[in-house]
């Protein structure tokens, strides 16, 4: 309601000619950060506050799960090479694969990404129509281009810091830590992309602060 209140104020004429075809917009957030950065806490926050996320890596990991086309289609190109002794995907092969070679990177994006695109739309569709606050969690936002958010959201942190806290919390290799960055966007160009940097070099308690900041400044966004 109180969402609602604020649009009123900001966009008189549109709120009163959605209220009378009875429809809602959405909020879309495209949210991203470097490896490590602190996405995922960062949107497990945003869903606290009544959010809903669509994670963009998990629908990758879904479409690639055993028995789907995706997964048929990828087997067929690379073996048994990419097949895991419990017939899942072989993630560290795939990776060792196409970091390697632009040409296998490319097929690989061709296989995926058609099907990644129906499915996010398909998960968006559900919420047109709802004044939802949908937050797109998408690791390689600036990377691949991707536009046509109400707001892009960055959580910043310092690269040595995001290393440091890989290998401590989650038993990443330092060295494969550090080539999965080199594969990314720099932090200054993730940042000249951003409408909101949420920083994240602090405790946990100065992030919950950080995003209570972002969360207000997503409630004031205007609607399309
Ligand atoms: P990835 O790029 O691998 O998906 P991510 O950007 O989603 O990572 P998170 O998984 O949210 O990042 O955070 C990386 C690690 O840092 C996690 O172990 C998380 O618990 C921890 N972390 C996040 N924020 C903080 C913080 N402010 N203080 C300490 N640790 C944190």
């Amino acid at each position: 309601m109180q969402l609602k209140e604020q649009r009123r104020n900001k966009r008189p004429e549109t709120f009163v000619s959605h209220l009378a075809s009875g429809l809602s917009e959405m909020i879309e957030i495209g949210l991203t950060g470097g490896i490590g950065s602190g996405k995922s806490t960062v949107a497990a926050m945003f869903a606290d506050r009544g959010a809903v996320v669509l994670d963009s890596d998990s629908v990758v990991r879904e479409l690639q799960a055993p028995g789907t086309p995706v997964f048929a289609e990828m087997v067929s190109h690379w073996g048994d090479r990419i097949v895991q002794n419990d017939g899942t995907l072989d993630r560290q092969e795939l990776a060792s694969i196409v970091f390697e070679d632009p040409v296998e990177l490319q097929i690989l994006n061709d296989i995926v990404h058609p099907a990644h695109a129906i499915e996010m739309e398909k998960r968006r569709a559900i919420y047109v129509d709802t004044d939802t606050i949908l937050v797109f969690d998408i690791p390689l936002l600036v990377e691949v281009g991707r536009g046509g958010f109400d707001g892009v959201v960055v959580v910043d942190l310092e690269p040595e810091k995001a290393v440091e806290r890989l290998v401590s919390d989650r038993g990443i290799e330092e060295g494969d830590a550090r080539r999965r960055m080199a594969n990314q966007a720099t932090r200054e160009e993730r940042i000249e992309k951003a409408d909101f940097v949420v920083e994240n070099g602090g405790t946990r308690a100065d992030l919950a602060n950080e995003v209570e900041r972002c969360w207000e400044w997503i409630e004031s966004l205007p609607e399309r």
